[in-house]
């Protein structure tokens, strides 16, 4: 399959391996509040890494800037091999543009547009922003929708979704941006327990399939069975990181003991 032509389901880059996300001395301040101290983190292309961490230490800021919709002001984001921003001199906005182009964001309350149907939703973003063809990108949504069983549910509003649906058809707009990274901002965290399962098997299924995914998360099952990588964030860093064995069964760091004592 080429590069430019992927199917709906399957992400824009091809090779498997290669960096597809480095990160290094990102810093980020709201005020005097420094919300992240020098967070260094890298993705290998089709590889998951789970961000897990106590409320309040950071995993959401650092998820948003990523993504460009938190500017940080120091370190520098790298994006495969073309894509190089440094926060410390500012970056240009067409450089802010192609980071925002490159991750999609799957939001813990959807963040769906609640004024727009389903479809209208997923379509948005390709074609206002990534200026695709309407009825391509129709033709992709409705299959990505078909997909994660929601092709009857193509006119309805987010209001008449159940939030496992609401959250499922936030994947899928995510999936019609065709991102190289997917960003996974505590998905499950606003859904009924019932609920949850359906979207951690979605998102299982979009990691086996080989999608580059960075989930902010407190499902440590979820981590544990599915990431390449576990990062424990607290205070604005990364304290330890590594195999999820070796981070969630066997901590070396104090902190990290700690907060898995009190989630067990
Ligand atoms: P986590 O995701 O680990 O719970 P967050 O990144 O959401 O942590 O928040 C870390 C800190 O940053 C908190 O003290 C929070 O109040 C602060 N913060 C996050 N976003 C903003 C913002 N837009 N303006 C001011 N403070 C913020």
């Amino acid at each position: 399959m080429s590069p430019t032509d992927p199917s709906p389901t399957t992400p824009r880059t091809a090779p498997p391996g290669g960096l597809v996300l480095e990160v290094r001395g990102l810093a980020k301040s709201f005020g005097d509040n420094q919300v992240l101290r020098s967070v260094d983190l890298s993705v290998q292309r089709g590889q998951v890494l789970a961000i897990i961490g106590p409320s309040g230490s950071g995993k959401t800021t650092a998820l948003r800037c990523l993504n460009g919709l938190e500017v940080a002001d120091g370190g520098v984001i790298t994006v495969g091999d073309d894509l190089t921003l440094d926060f410390a001199s500012g970056p240009s906005k067409r450089q802010l543009a192609a980071l925002r182009d490159r991750s999609a964001m799957v939001f813990q309350h959807y963040n769906l547009f609640p004024h727009k149907t389903v479809l209208e939703n997923i379509m948005e973003g390709p074609v206002v922003v990534q200026r695709r063809k309407p009825a391509e990108v129709r033709a992709e949504a409705e299959a990505l929708l078909a997909r994660v069983g929601l092709a009857d549910k193509r006119d309805a509003f987010p209001f008449e979704l159940s939030g496992g649906q609401q959250q499922r058809v936030g994947i899928v707009r995510a999936l019609a941006l065709r991102p190289e990274v997917l960003l996974f901002d505590e998905p499950t965290s606003a859904l009924d327990p019932e609920l949850v399962g359906d979207v951690l098997g979605l998102m299982k299924e979009l990691a086996l399939e080989g999608w580059t995914m960075v989930v902010v998360t407190h499902e440590l099952q979820f981590a544990r069975e599915v990431a390449h990588e576990v990062a424990f964030v607290d205070g604005g860093t990364i304290v330890e990181r590594g195999a999820p064995e070796q981070v969630l069964r066997n901590p070396t760091h104090e902190r990290t003991q700690q907060f898995l004592r009190r989630l067990l």
